[in-house]
């Protein structure tokens, strides 16, 4: 069976022709398949009921089925392992903050194959690209599961899952695109942020698509030697590069780029490393969120205090560059990346 969200329009169009149905059915379908709670064709009352019974056996409207979850609707993330149509497995997670504006972490590839080296997702290297369809259903899962359990709908939703987003960029696009639309989902691309190890190439693909969305670069480290030891792609597209990509970016789209720095004890959280930072991004029209590394079971790396994290803020602050530190909320839920999935081995 097809996933519906994979299906093009000129598909679902002559598939409509077959069955002796008018051509406005295939908007209404459309419209119908991407309501919170409608998980199944029988639910599309406006649709005759033949209609329905040939769609459901055609179609399929939901191809992923949740194996595994942790947290509730009251703490503070919520994260689910999907399984899906193959067999293979994703996660995704809703975080839940005091605003009550939950933010969906959405993954785009089934493993990743940046190998980076403090992060679980990498670990097995990467199965496959997501389809542009698995990647709306994550956010399909999301609005049902926020309209079965909350009464706010979904606020904000970050390219933070599994995979890295510019090795699959056109799935990704084409979802967002069905996301960001009024007579879609209505999230706007304001709300949504990309994270990358970044390509520049990927970055300049993402400017020109003509959507303000969030762009986030996982630098990690402020010089060469050091991010090529953490982040292996930093050797084939360096430092330099990319800074100048971001630069692109924020003259392209207007939107200050967010530089994210994982701080791992000993290895980058030294005030030498926060000086360097500080230079590099000191005539960038970019902000530093710091993220304390969240600890991986199988990888060696420590977390810092958070005497050494504020430290490592404060150098930044005084040489002007905006911070944020991102609050751990995942660790109690297996929510770095990749976590939940590596410990829910397919059987
Ligand atoms: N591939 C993309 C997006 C996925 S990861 C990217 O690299 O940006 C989202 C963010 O979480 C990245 O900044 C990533 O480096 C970070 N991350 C991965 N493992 C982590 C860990 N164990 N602790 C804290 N952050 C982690």
């Amino acid at each position: 069976m097809e996933n519906l969200f994979d299906t093009p329009d000129s598909v679902l169009q002559n598939w409509l022709a077959e069955q002796r149905q008018p051509p406005f059915r295939q908007k209404q379908i459309r419209q119908a398949a991407l309501q919170p709670g409608i998980v199944d064709f029988e639910q599309m009352s406006n649709l005759p009921k033949a209609l329905r019974q040939r769609l459901g056996e055609t179609f399929r409207l939901r191809s992923m089925r949740p194996v595994a979850q942790t947290g509730s609707p009251q703490s503070s993330a919520e994260k689910f392992l999907l399984e899906l149509a193959d067999g293979n497995r994703i996660e995704t997670v809703v975080l839940h903050n005091d605003r009550g504006e939950p933010t969906l972490c959405v993954s785009t590839q089934v493993g990743c194959a940046m190998r980076c080296a403090f992060c679980a997702s990498g670990m097995n290297g990467v199965v496959r690209n997501l389809t542009s369809g698995e990647i709306l259903e994550q956010f399909l899962f999301a609005a049902d599961h926020l309209k079965a359990t909350a009464d706010a709908p979904l606020s904000h939703a970050v390219i933070m899952g599994m995979g890295e987003p510019t090795a699959n960029l056109d799935a990704l696009l084409a979802a967002l695109e069905i996301v960001v639309a009024p007579e879609g989902l209505g999230l706007g691309a304001r709300k949504i942020t990309l994270s990358t190890v970044g390509t520049p190439t990927g970055i300049d693909r993402l400017a020109q698509c003509g959507r303000p969305y969030h762009l986030a670069i996982s630098l990690h480290a402020p010089n060469d030697e050091l991010r090529s030891q953490l982040i292996p792609a930093n050797r084939v597209f360096p430092i330099q590069p990319l800074l100048e990509a971001a630069d692109r970016y924020f003259n392209a789209t207007g939107r200050r780029v967010t530089c994210e720095y994982i701080l791992l004890a000993g290895l980058n959280d030294r005030d030498e490393h926060a000086t360097q930072l500080a230079r590099l991004l000191k005539h960038r029209c970019a902000l530093v969120n710091l993220i304390p590394y969240n600890p991986v079971k199988e990888l060696p790396f420590q977390t810092p205090s958070a005497k050494q994290v504020r430290r490592f803020a404060e150098i930044l602050e005084k040489a002007g560059i905006p911070v944020v530190t991102r609050h751990r909320k995942g660790d109690a839920i297996d929510a770095a990346c990749g976590q939940l999935r590596a410990s829910h081995k397919n059987p």
